[in-house]
């Protein structure tokens, strides 16, 4: 067993043993992660070198960085390719060197820094110079670098240059532009094409419209001179046809009229003779003339007591009721009441001329002033006509500064309403 000091001396041999022990574990541990570091550290530069490499090598992208002023720290082949510039050329200098003058002036580079500062990231597609001068359509990427403490850094900036894109993507907008002009020209032409059609149907309806009159003035032309040959002239032989040829001719005055004013009011030439007028006045002088006209048909004419006085040429405004007469008599049966109201509305003469005929369906109605328009009415009831009554009565009525619009029921009637401003 020993003395007392022998196993003291024992106890302490055992305690050095197990501290050295642990010791050499220590030792061991701080070894393996000394080791591993050391391949950490390694690996790290080795992937930064990888890293390096790959960037330099990039060749379709210019990839460099920035101080956080703005200076280039670093440039890849990419960026040589695309800008001109070598390395040694180019590092060291501010970045702004790639912008163009007008965006220099603007201060667009300091500003991109900002906004990268600030949201981490600026991106943009625009124009940059490079070494020779020439430019580029760019699509520029910026982005902030900061440390783990949130410091700036810097700046990674990735450069694409465009122009290829751009250039296809301008020729794409100009084929689609030369596609547009194209259709635009297929359908003016076939707008053109409509109104070649519209104005031969008119030519064919007036032709229509003039040879009635001619051929009944030839036909009683013909009979007049028949019956001076025989000698027959008795007042009641020679009276009815006289007042036909004097009717007849008065159609074709009216005819050519409408015709002159059409193409007059299409170039702006027609000028009102203003003047006070009591439209009651008028009304009632067109509808007298109208007597014989509307012989199969009941007129109704409603008036207000006291005068409505509008500033307007009285012949012009006899040409609108009649117009509007006229056609409510030609579209409405016999026996159809036909009504004209005026009164004074909202400082106002308004005029309501109203029939109890064949309607006007709702499609036709937005067309209904336009010249050569004529509904799908006249078709199914196949009324003559030139379509261009209501088109000289609108234009008129723009000239009172008035207005013109239309109420119609398909086989009830039809409403035509003018307001025209009242002579304060
Ligand atoms: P048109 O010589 O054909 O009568 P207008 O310009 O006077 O020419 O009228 C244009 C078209 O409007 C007519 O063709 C007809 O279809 C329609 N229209 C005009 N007034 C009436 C009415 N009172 N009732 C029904 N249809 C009408």
């Amino acid at each position: 067993m020993g003395t007392p000091k022998e196993r003291h001396q024992q106890t302490e041999i055992e305690l050095l043993r197990a501290r050295l022990r642990s010791l050499r574990r220590a030792v061991d541990e701080t070894e393996d992660l000394l080791n591993r570091y050391i391949n950490a550290e390694q690996a790290l530069r080795e992937s930064e070198e990888r890293f390096r490499l790959l960037v330099a090598a990039v060749k379709d992208y210019a990839i460099f960085m920035l101080d956080i002023n703005g200076n280039i720290l670093s440039w890849n082949s990419g960026a040589q390719r695309i800008k001109g510039y070598t390395a040694n050329e180019i590092i060291g200098k501010h970045f702004s060197i790639f912008y163009t003058e007008e965006d220099l002036q603007d201060g667009k580079p300091p500003r991109e820094l900002v906004i990268a500062t600030e949201e981490g990231q600026y991106q943009e597609e625009g124009w940059r110079v490079r070494k020779d001068g020439t430019l580029f359509w760019a699509n520029v990427l910026i982005t902030a670098v900061f440390d783990e403490q949130g410091k700036l850094r810097g700046f990674a900036k990735v450069t694409r240059d465009m122009s290829d894109q751009k250039k296809a993507e301008e020729e794409r907008e100009r084929l689609h532009e030369s596609e547009v002009q194209l259709e635009r020209e297929r359908a003016a032409r076939q707008q053109a094409e409509l109104l070649l059609q519209v104005r031969d149907e008119f030519l064919m309806a007036t032709a229509h419209e003039l040879r009635t009159p001619i051929t009944a003035l030839v036909g009683y032309t013909e009979l007049l001179k028949r019956r001076l040959e025989l000698g027959n002239l008795s007042v009641e032989r020679m009276e009815r046809p006289i007042q036909a040829v004097i009717e007849q001719a008065q159609r074709l005055e009216r005819l050519t009229n409408t015709l002159l004013d059409m193409s007059w009011l299409e170039q702006g030439r027609v000028k009102l003779q203003r003047q006070a007028v009591d439209l009651r006045d008028i009304t009632q002088r067109v509808l007298d003339s109208f007597t014989l006209l509307a012989e199969h048909h009941q007129l109704n004419l409603i008036l207000p007591s006291s005068p409505l006085v509008i500033e307007g040429d009285e012949q012009r405004l006899e040409q609108i009721f009649y117009n509007l007469l006229q056609n409510a008599v030609k579209y409405s049966p016999n026996g159809g009441a036909i009504t004209i109201e005026l009164c004074a509305e909202k400082q106002q003469a308004l005029i309501q001329v109203s029939d109890s005929g064949i309607g006007i369906g709702a499609d036709d109605l937005p067309f209904l002033f336009d010249r050569f328009y004529r509904a799908t009415n006249v078709s199914q009831h196949q009324i003559n006509g030139l379509g261009i009554g209501l088109y000289i009565v609108k234009e008129l009525v723009t000239l009172h500064n008035g207005t013109i619009s239309v109420q119609s029921v398909p086989d009830h009637g039809t409403t035509f309403s003018i307001r025209l401003p009242l002579r304060p």
